[in-house]
């Protein structure tokens, strides 16, 4: 079959869905939309787990309670979406050893603060062309200076660089609780443009389990090859596919390829990994009282277990605890068996809190690194973003518009990234749509 239309979009994450919003908006209603998952969302994903819905992707509004408003903290309010107010900047005073003792603040302070002035140091050698002594590098270095490191590198750059999130929108961060997901501000953005009942959305112009495989361009449009052997010709194609997704060959093929500014640029990007272990217990052992609702362990290897939150701020009694793992330790976990990372993560809590605390009962492991349609959580820029990268990421190749999370230059990795991509794409498409058209009227009245 072959379908025809004006726009094209690939992927229903933030930045597709924005995306075709905004073209609604400027009345383009000839769209389609095509999501390689089952569902829409992307990497915004809940899950019930123990009892309640859990975030496998992202988790917080980042960015409130500044001069400017944060989109995403507007729709979040507009949706009545529940959130509750997050802090792990006391994380650092809830550093245990593998002997369940906790490290004295005034120690975890001097060890903090080392660690803040060394990536100071060290992001002022790279500014300066002058590479110095490379901290990650040096000598062996005790389990809560890893831990530390760990969660500043981690998480909390923004003690070392301005980091425009928290500049611009604010520093606070909001934990999404609510059991409709996160993922309620995209049906609520959904259904002021498409056809949808009883929280479903039935447009026929949004169309999931379609995996795009092929895009063929050429002055006069696209063509869109999905697994399914299906074909859609386009005008334009929107295409807000992960770096992750852009990054391995596998998955969409270019006719005639990427130029090689775009895939130099694309191949530049790192990608995070990013990955959230949730734990269901009998009953709470862990202390649960003002600034207890993060806290660290120290092992001698780095990012081992080492970032836990409970969930009882957000749901009081759930008996869920989560451990963040990134990177490596991410990749790691994905690749053995969940029953393999429930003794792991046991072992760790039992260092922390003794051997007479209960087993876990469940355990839920997403896997965003072996996930084709994500490879990875987010895209990680290098601190000192050369201009050039960030423009050569966005511009468009002939027909094809790229959005999303890793296109935007102030908020790549964030959910606000990719809502800002898509309407700044699609700004830029539809300049372009009206520059065409205004060529195409030229040419006429010219014969
Ligand atoms: P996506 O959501 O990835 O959308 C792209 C869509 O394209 C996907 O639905 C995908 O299925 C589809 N697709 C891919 N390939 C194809 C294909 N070949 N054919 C058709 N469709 C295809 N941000 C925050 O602000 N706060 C947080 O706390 C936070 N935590 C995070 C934690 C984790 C574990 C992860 C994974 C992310 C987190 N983020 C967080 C980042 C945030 O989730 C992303 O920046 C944002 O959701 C990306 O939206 P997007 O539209 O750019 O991409």
């Amino acid at each position: 079959t072959r379908t025809r239309c004006s726009v094209l979009i690939v992927g229903a994450g933030i930045s597709g869905i924005t995306a075709a919003k905004v073209l609604a908006e400027n009345g383009v209603d000839d769209v389609v939309i095509l999501e390689a998952a089952d569902r829409i969302g992307g990497r915004i994903r809940k899950e019930e787990f123990g009892g309640v819905t859990v975030e496998l992707g992202a988790g917080w509004i980042a960015g409130v309670g500044g001069k400017q408003m944060n989109p995403v903290w507007e729709l979040a309010g507009r949706s009545n979406l529940r959130t509750c107010f997050s802090d792990y900047s006391n994380a650092r005073y809830n550093i245990y050893d593998n002997t369940g003792k906790i490290f004295p603040s005034g120690v975890a302070a001097e060890s903090y603060n080392k660690a803040v002035e060394s990536a100071i140091a060290k992001l002022r050698n790279q500014d300066s062309d002058n590479p110095g002594d490379d901290e990650t590098t040096t000598g062996p270095r005790s389990p809560i200076d890893l831990a530390i490191d760990f969660i500043l590198h981690d998480f909390e750059m923004a003690e070392v660089e301005p980091i425009s999130t928290y500049v611009d929108f604010g520093e606070k961060e909001f934990l999404v609780a609510d059991e409709r997901g996160y993922e309620h501000l995209l049906y609520k953005m959904a259904e002021t443009f498409l056809f949808t009942q009883q929280g479903k959305i039935l447009d026929t112009r949004l169309k999931l389990n379609k995996v795009v495989r092929k895009l063929q361009h050429s002055r006069n449009g696209v063509t869109v090859k999905t697994e399914d052997d299906c074909i859609y010709e386009a005008q334009y194609v929107i295409l807000s596919a992960s770096i992750g997704v852009l990054q391995s060959n596998l998955n969409i093929s270019f006719s005639p390829p990427l130029p090689r500014w775009k895939t130099e640029a694309i191949s530049n990007i790192d990608i995070m990994v990013y990955t959230k272990v949730f734990l269901k217990f009998p009953h709470k052992f862990w202390p649960c009282g003002p600034d207890k609702e993060f806290f660290i362990y120290a092992h001698e290897r780095r990012g081992y277990y080492t970032f836990w939150q409970h969930m009882e701020n957000a749901y009081p009694g759930s008996n869920i605890l989560v451990v963040t793992l990134t990177n490596g330790e991410s990749q790691r976990i994905e690749a053995q068996s969940d029953e393999e990372t429930m003794r792991e993560a046991m072992e760790v809590l039992r260092n922390m809190f003794g051997h007479d605390i209960p087993d876990a009962v469940d355990i839920l492991v997403p896997r965003w690194w072996n996930n084709r349609f994500q490879r990875g959580s987010y895209s990680n820029y290098p601190i000192y973003v050369d201009r050039q990268l960030v423009d050569d990421i966005k511009a468009p190749v002939g027909r094809i518009f790229f959005t999303g999370e890793h296109t935007s230059e102030k908020f790549n990795g964030y959910v606000h990234g990719g809502y800002l991509s898509g309407v700044e794409t699609t700004k830029a498409l539809l300049e372009e749509m009206l520059a065409e058209k205004e060529r195409k009227t030229e040419n006429h009245q010219s014969f």
